[in-house]
């Protein structure tokens, strides 16, 4: 029979797929490696997976003990994947920008969610990483990833993501974009391809404007999993040649344009990857080859960026925006 053990076997391999519809007029070739096909929904999986099996490897997590983290949600759903299989709790604490959805996924895996307010520093008490912190010290047999400080975060993207479109460009690929959260992605992939390439294949990061990475101060931003207010362990500082920054409104309708015109239902951050990835194309040749990761699927985002309303409370959708009146019966 051909059948899998487990779903953790599933994890990577995701496909490369052309975009045609959002690219038109653009020469280079744009391929979409698309991390929605990992079992839990998003490229998270990845370092879930590697994350844990270390600490298993290092003693730091045993038999029996919990996992406490500080996620957006899709690393929680990667580590509560995991911790299923293996048997072990899980308490995630999460910003409360994060969407309902998102939560209630968490929760239905079986894990524990606290929500923080997003609006304080980080050094505040109720921060989320404040709050994660002292969890991580008062419950018995805690181990917290850290997937902002886990080398095995963008060790991960150096032995799965990176190989991987390195191979299924037959070793093409020219430009390479990804969000930029923990920095965990585009660090690992992009040691990857530069060493692969010997450093022809140029790394670019997209961000959300204001974020640390494109010169903000982390004054906040919509985008779910993308930009910081601080600097990571996990993000080398010397990997991009480029960082391309972009607003909420041209990630959000990128998103929407990539739902409704390439059949990919995903994330807003995968909208901004693609809106830095055109921009890059814009001055690229017929023989680029433009590889653009996107993170996660859409469904958490129903209530907000594929939601008429909450697009244009934010003044996202304006009465001259084609989409705005597209739902009208006329
Ligand atoms: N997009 C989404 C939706 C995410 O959850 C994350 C992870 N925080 C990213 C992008 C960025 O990935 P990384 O942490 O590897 O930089």
């Amino acid at each position: 029979m051909r059948v899998h053990d487990s779903l953790i076997d599933l994890v990577g391999d995701t496909p490369l797929v052309r975009l045609r519809k959002v690219t038109e007029g653009l020469a280079p070739t744009i391929l979409a490696k698309v991390e929605y096909f990992n079992p839990g929904g998003s490229v998270k999986d990845r370092i879930a997976l590697r994350m844990v099996e270390a600490a298993e490897k290092s003693g730091e997590l045993q038999p029996g003990g919990t996992i406490v983290e500080p996620t957006s949600g899709n690393t929680g759903i990667g580590l509560a994947l995991v911790a299923q299989e293996k048997g072990y709790r899980c308490v995630f604490v999460c910003p409360d920008k994060v969407g309902p959805d998102k939560l209630s996924v968490l929760r239905a895996y079986g894990a524990e969610v606290v929500v923080c307010p997003t609006t304080v520093a980080p050094e505040h008490p109720e921060s989320y990483y404040s709050v994660s912190d002292r969890l991580a010290r008062e419950i018995p047999g805690a181990w917290k990833p850290n997937q902002y400080e886990n080398e095995n975060n963008p060790e991960s993207h150096y032995h799965s993501t990176g190989p991987e479109i390195w191979d299924q460009t037959e070793g093409r690929i020219t430009h390479f974009v990804a969000g930029i959260g923990t920095g965990g992605t585009i660090s690992g992939t992009g040691r990857y391809l530069k060493e692969a390439s010997e450093g022809r294949v140029q790394i670019v990061g997209a961000d959300p404007e204001g974020s640390v990475y494109s010169g903000g101060t982390g004054r906040p931003y919509l985008v779910e999993g993308v930009g910081e207010d601080i600097w990571p362990g996990t993000y080398d500082t010397a990997i991009c040649d480029e960082i391309v920054a972009v607003s909420d409104k041209d990630s959000f309708l990128m998103t929407r344009r990539l739902a409704k015109e390439e059949g990919l239902l995903v994330g807003g951050s995968c909208g901004l990857a693609v809106e830095a990835a055109l921009r890059v194309a814009e001055t690229a040749g017929p023989d680029d080859v433009i590889v653009v990761l996107l993170p996660d699927g859409g469904r958490g985002y129903l209530g907000k960026i594929f939601n008429d309303e909450w697009m244009a409370d934010y003044g996202f959708l304006s009465a001259e925006t084609e989409e705005a009146t597209a739902g009208q019966v006329l």
